[in-house]
């Protein structure tokens, strides 16, 4: 832990000032006060939020520094910081990316998403740099907890690269397990498919097969998923189809005999995977649509296909704070395999390149810590 003495007056930051265009900057180092906290960062995990955000599909129009998916250490936290989120200095943390004013209905339902004060609007890795003090991403050395964020304790022994895996672990076990649930589907002795075999695939893959389902296949499209459908296996699909060569619909009967009881969709970018996912679904079965699509077409999809099986489809937005802290202690039990997926890192100078390559973008070189592979990461983390 760095000494408040010891610090020095300037952070550094990868700033999105356009799309594709990430600049690494020195900063100030803001001051902190009683209800503020200032966070080292040691990792922050990326997804496909971040390669949009990136490619300027969600780029906000002001510079900002990206990042939402931040674990760091506890630099330095006011007395009145300390006492509301129960951390001192020295402490690894998660840092969430909503925060929460903790008294408006939605934040005391437990919704941060949907909070009053907050909500979607100043987000971690998105606020504008020029909303004081600026340090609200995660591809920076220094983050700021501001009066209302929301952190999480990191399970000691667990290491921050791994760490930053609860946040898609998060999400699969929401998507997967807590949403199915919610409306009344039993994953226990359920056949599953998961269509996208990306990491929040995969999280709904362990998190299926730990509350008990039978069976559980995954899907995946072309030779760019192919890494990711033989980590599929490793992580315990019974099956695993790509499905530019074979039907997941014959797939999944001729292994079952039947069709899925929950079909969990994590696919982005995949107009077709809706009207897949309804014709995988068994009478009564049920489809969750997870994440956004970013897109309105839904071809091959007829509602009455939903009506004559009297489906349930039902959506998942993102994680809270129950989610994130039950992937924490799976990470650091160490059981499921997940925190064994592999990641690509790349400091905050190799930021930009790192992101081209997970955005899909050909010809961009291997950055380091890759290995050398071609392949698209699987997880990408920036260290600062
Ligand atoms: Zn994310
Ligand atoms: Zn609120």
């Amino acid at each position: 832990m760095t000494g408040r003495r010891a610090a020095a007056d300037t952070v550094r930051a990868a700033v999105l000032v356009a799309p594709r265009r990430l600049v690494v900057r020195d900063l100030p180092r803001p001051a902190t006060a009683p209800d503020t906290g200032l966070v080292r960062v040691e990792a922050c995990g990326l997804c496909g939020t971040d390669h949009e955000q990136f490619t300027g599909e969600l780029f906000g129009g002001r510079a900002c520094i990206p990042g939402h998916e931040a674990v760091g250490i506890v630099e330095e936290i006011g007395a009145v910081a300390a006492r509301r989120l129960g951390v001192r200095e020295g402490d690894r943390v998660v840092v969430e990316v909503f925060q929460s004013c903790r008294t408006c209905p939605a934040c005391r339902s437990g919704d941060a998403r949907r909070c009053e004060r907050h909500g979607l609007a100043d987000m971690y890795g998105f606020r504008p740099l020029d909303d004081p003090p600026g340090l609200w991403g995660g591809y920076a050395t220094h983050l700021v907890l501001a009066p209302d964020a929301c952190v999480l304790q990191v399970p000691s022994g667990l290491d921050p690269a791994t760490a930053t895996l609860c946040n898609p672990l998060g999400a699969g076990l929401r998507w997967a397990v807590r949403v199915p649930e919610a409306v009344g589907a039993r994953l226990d002795g359920a056949v599953v498919v998961v269509l996208g075999p990306g990491v929040r695939g995969l999280a709904a893959l362990v998190g299926t097969r730990r509350a008990g389902a039978g069976f559980v296949a995954v899907t995946g499209v072309g030779p760019r998923d192919a890494h990711r459908l033989a980590l599929a296996s490793r992580l315990g699909a019974d099956l695993v189809i790509d499905v530019t060569g074979t039907d997941p619909v014959r797939a999944v009967r001729d292994a079952t005999g039947g069709g899925a009881d929950v079909v969990v969709d994590v696919t982005a970018k995949a107009p077709g995977a809706l009207a897949q996912a309804v014709a995988l679904a068994r009478p009564g079965g049920t489809v969750v649509l997870a994440g956004t699509r970013g897109d309105d077409a839904v071809p091959g999809f007829h509602p009455d296909h939903v009506v004559v099986k009297e489906l349930r489809i039902v959506g998942a937005l993102g994680v809270d704070a129950t989610d994130y802290a039950e992937a924490l202690a799976m990470l650091a039990e160490g059981r499921s395999g997940y925190e064994t997926i592999p990641h690509t890192t790349a400091g905050l100078d190799e930021a930009a390149g790192l992101l081209a390559r997970m955005a899909g973008d050909a010809a961009v070189p291997a950055v380091a810590g890759s290995g050398g592979d071609t392949d698209v990461p699987v997880h990408g983390v920036i260290v600062p």
